[in-house]
């Protein structure tokens, strides 16, 4: 083996083994606990959720009624309770992409990252590499 086929092999692997961790690190994301009341669908577990990807759990809310084209409300107890009926996988593609636009840095792809509001552009700053990056308010 050539040096220059040493180095390209060592660079393959790196970069393989870099690929394996970046997917296989399942990102300590909560999955969503969803309960069924009467006409209503409860995300019991909004506030962890939100303290785990460190977003008000306001714009979380928002964004599944919005995507859901539902009204509702976070209880008391700080559940979010959504007027009618939205099945498990709805609910849990919303939350895909909801962390995928407003949490994952597409820098690097953590999801230990900031946002900050500038009127209609909000701003993520990752906390792992630093980039910024913008998307549109919700
Ligand atoms: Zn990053």
């Amino acid at each position: 083996m050539s040096v220059i086929d040493d180095y390209g092999y060592l660079l393959e692997r790196a970069y393989s083994k870099l690929q394996v961790r970046r997917e296989a690190k399942p990102i300590d994301l909560p999955d969503l606990d969803i309960d069924y009341a009467a006409n209503k669908t409860i995300v019991k577990n909004l506030q962890q959720i939100s303290q785990r990807i460190n977003r008000n759990p306001r714009i979380i809310a928002r964004y599944f009624l919005k995507g859901s084209a539902l009204s509702g409300a976070i209880n008391p107890s700080g559940a979010l309770e959504i007027y009618g009926k939205v099945s498990k996988k709805s609910l849990q593609d919303l939350y895909r992409r909801f962390i995928q636009t407003y949490v994952r840095c597409p820098t690097c792809g953590s999801i230990d990252t900031d946002m900050a509001k500038k009127g209609k552009i909000w701003i993520i700053k990752c906390l792992a590499c630093g980039a910024e990056s913008t998307v549109e308010a919700i």
